[in-house]
């Protein structure tokens, strides 16, 4: 049976991304080796890190003066990097989830954080809008999409200060303006690889202001030097973005990725709107194009499991709910397909005409 995955991460890449990387790694270039055993070092390795960068600065259309780097650690190590490089006195923290909440805890150790907003008392079920952003801050870090909640600022916000954003779910799925941004980053295995690589796209000339010793691998400036090859880089994760990227790029680049996004979630959403047994868990205006949440609605309760196991049956993967939300989830990366959508539709509506 064709399986659809609808798993919020590690997620689902598009089958010729994944074939590509099985092939590199049983022999990569026709070299007779495998990318996994050749150096990190080598002029083939080298070309692949270097079009990795290329295709994302063209992809995102980063301006000049900024770094595209490939780390470990994955978007949870940034929480502690970007304080320690960037925040001097003050940083801002827009709290609209669990995983804000976990870079404003990192931020804490290095200065004082203020929680511009938050809708933590409404178990994050919307973006905070009414808010004024202070002018003093050495950064505005914001959560572009919550991963678990199902929430989204599906644009690059106008605030008086520089601002650093966690994107690691939706990056790659819009045009971005990378010029609004101190820094970028990103855990890979949402919507650009597999696990094990992150992505941080860092403005040069901010680097080195904060009034601290930082730890060389914490140091940005580091891998800014080095070009990721401080150390020895993930080279298979970052293999894997590389075919990605030129993925998304054949498709259309990222005006195109939006398009799917929007015509995916419009499948998936006006079916939850339309279908008596279902609703929607957070406020329509801030819903995620990439994570999809919904429930039961109240009188159909007891249907949650059963439903589960009916959407398993056809071949629904991964579309239980984060236990902070329940009920279901459905993500929608880049490379879901609108046939998976209608898969997910046509077994909500042939359980609802059951009941
Ligand atoms: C998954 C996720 C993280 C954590 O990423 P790791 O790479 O596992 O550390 C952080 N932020 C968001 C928005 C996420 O979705």
């Amino acid at each position: 049976m064709k399986k659809y995955n609808f798993t919020a991460g590690p997620c689902m890449l598009d089958r010729s991304v994944l074939e590509k990387t099985a092939q590199a790694v049983l022999d990569f270039n026709g070299m007779g080796l495998s990318l996994a055993e050749i150096s990190h070092r080598s002029k083939d390795f080298q070309a692949v890190i270097d079009e990795a960068e290329a295709l994302v600065k063209e992809l995102l259309e980063v301006p000049e003066g900024y770094s595209v780097l490939f780390l470990g650690g994955g978007a949870s190590m940034e929480f502690c990097m970007i304080p320690y490089n960037f925040l001097i006195t003050k940083a801002g923290y827009l709290n609209t989830g669990v995983w804000a909440k976990k870079a404003m805890k990192e931020a804490k150790l290095f200065g004082e954080v203020v929680e511009v907003a938050s809708s933590a008392d409404a178990n994050y079920t919307f973006i905070p809008k009414d808010w004024t952003c202070p002018t003093d801050l050495d950064y505005l870090h914001i959560t572009t999409n919550n991963t678990i909640y199902g929430t989204e600022i599906r644009k690059d916000l106008d605030v008086p200060v520089r601002m650093i954003a966690d994107m690691s779910s939706d990056i790659f799925s819009r045009p971005v303006d990378v010029s609004k941004y101190d820094a970028i980053y990103g855990g890979a295995q949402k919507n650009l690889s597999m696990a094990g690589v992150t992505i941080v796209i860092v403005k040069n000339d901010v680097l080195g202001r904060a009034p601290r010793e930082i730890p060389t691998m914490l140091d940005y400036r580091t891998h800014v030097d080095k070009g990721s090859m401080f150390n020895t880089p993930p080279v298979v994760p970052i293999y894997t973005a590389m075919e990605n990227l030129r993925w998304m790029k054949a498709m259309g680049g990222m005006k195109a990725m939006d398009k799917l996004a929007h015509d995916r979630a419009e499948i998936v959403y006006g079916e939850i709107d339309r279908n008596k047994l279902f609703r929607g868990t957070v406020k329509e205006e801030d819903r995620s194009l990439m994570n999809i949440c919904f429930v039961m609605n109240d009188e159909y309760a007891e249907l949650e499991k059963p439903f589960f196991d009916f959407a398993t049956e056809r071949g629904m993967v991964g579309i239980k709910g984060h236990r902070s939300v329940g009920g279901f989830r459905a993500s929608t990366y880049n490379a879901m397909t609108i046939e998976g959508c209608q898969a997910l539709v046509k077994a909500m509506q042939d359980f609802e005409a059951q009941h």
